[in-house]
C-alpha cells in the first residue's frame, strides 16, 4: 500500500533536514517547507514537493498544503519543526527578537495545526507532531523569551490533543535537549553564543539531529490507536 503524505516545516536545516532524508528513504511522499529551499533542491529527492513558505503566513501554508494534497493525497502527518532560538537577557534583548520567536515558534505552529486539522477531523485520522524543547519544561540561563515560546508549544499541544483525541487524531510533543544544528548561530549576542558553545564541549557533545529524526519517525509509526504523547530526549551527559 502506498504511504501517506507527511508535511515537514523547517526542512531546510538541522533536525528537519535529517527528517526529510529519513522519511524520504522510508518511502513517504513529503511536502517540505522552509524559506531557504535551495538547500533542499540540491538533494534531488524523489516523491517530494518543496515549497518556500514562511510558517508565520497561514495563506502561504494553506496554499502549499493544497498543492501537495493534489499530487500526493491527504496529509496524514504534520511535523511542526520550524523554529528560531535567539538567546538573550530579557532586560537587554531587542524586543524584535521576541517577536520573531513568538511568531515563528508559537503562531507558526498554530498556523500549521489550523491548516491540517479540518481535513484530519473529516477523515477521523491524522497525526500532528510539534517539536518543542526541554526549554519547554524548565528554564535555562538567557533563554527566557525562547522558553516562553516552548512552554507555549507544550501547552497548546496538550490542549489540542485533548480536543481532538475523540477524532482519532494524535497530537504529540517532542522535547529534545541540545542538538548539534545551526540553531544557535542566529543568536546575536556573541558572549552568550560562545558560552553555550563552551558548555556543549564540556558536556562532551550533544545529540545529533539524526537521533531526533529517528525519534519522531518512531512516534509517528506506532499504530494509530497508540499516541505517544511526549518524548523528552537529551545527550546522557546533559544534566539540566
Ligand atoms: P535549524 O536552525 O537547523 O533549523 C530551523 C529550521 O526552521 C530551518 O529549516 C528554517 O528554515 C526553519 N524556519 C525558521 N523560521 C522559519 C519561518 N518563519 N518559516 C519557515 N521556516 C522557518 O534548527 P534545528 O534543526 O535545531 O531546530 C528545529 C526545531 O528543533 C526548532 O523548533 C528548535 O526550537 C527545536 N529544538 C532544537 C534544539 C537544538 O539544540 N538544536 C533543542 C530543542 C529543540 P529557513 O531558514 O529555510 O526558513
Amino acid at each position: 500500500m502506498s504511504k501517506p503524505l507527511i508535511t515537514i516545516t523547517g526542512a531546510t536545516s538541522g533536525i528537519g533536514l535529517e527528517l526529510a532524508k529519513l522519511l524520504n528513504k522510508k518511502g513517504y511522499p513529503l511536502l517540505l517547507i522552509g524559506r531557504q529551499i535551495e538547500k533542499l533542491a540540491v538533494l534531488n529527492l524523489n516523491n517530494v514537493l518543496i515549497r518556500s513558505v514562511d510558517v508565520t503566513n497561514l495563506e502561504q501554508f494553506r496554499f502549499a498544503l493544497s498543492e501537495a494534497e493534489e499530487v500526493f493525497g491527504h496529509c496524514d502527518c504534520l511535523i511542526n519543526n520550524a523554529g528560531v532560538m535567539l538567546l538573550g537577557e530579557l532586560d537587554r534583548q531587542d524586543s524584535k527578537e521576541w517577536h520573531v520567536m513568538l511568531n515563528t515558534n508559537v503562531l507558526g505552529v498554530m498556523n500549521g495545526m489550523q491548516a491540517v486539522l479540518n481535513g484530519m477531523k473529516k477523515r477521523q485520522h491524522g497525526t500532528i507532531i510539534n517539536v518543542s524543547s526541554i526549554a519547554g519544561i524548565k528554564p535555562f540561563p538567557n533563554h527566557a523569551a525562547y522558553t516562553a515560546t516552548k512552554f507555549a508549544v507544550h501547552g497548546l499541544t496538550d490542549n489540542v490533543r485533548e480536543e481532538v483525541a475523540m477524532d482519532n487524531i494524535r497530537v504529540i510533543t517532542i522535547a529534545p535537549g541540545a542538538v548539534e544544528t545551526p540553531l544557535l548561530s542566529h543568536t546575536t549576542n556573541e558572549q552568550i553564543k560562545n558560552d553555550y558553545q563552551a558548555w556543549k564541549e564540556e558536556v562532551g557533545g550533544v545529540l545529533q539531529p539524526k537521533v531526533v529524526a529517528e525519534t519522531i519517525a518512531y512516534a509517528y509509526e506506532q499504530p494509530q490507536s497508540v499516541c505517544i504523547r511526549e518524548i523528552v530526549l537529551s545527550a546522557t551527559r546533559q544534566q539540566a
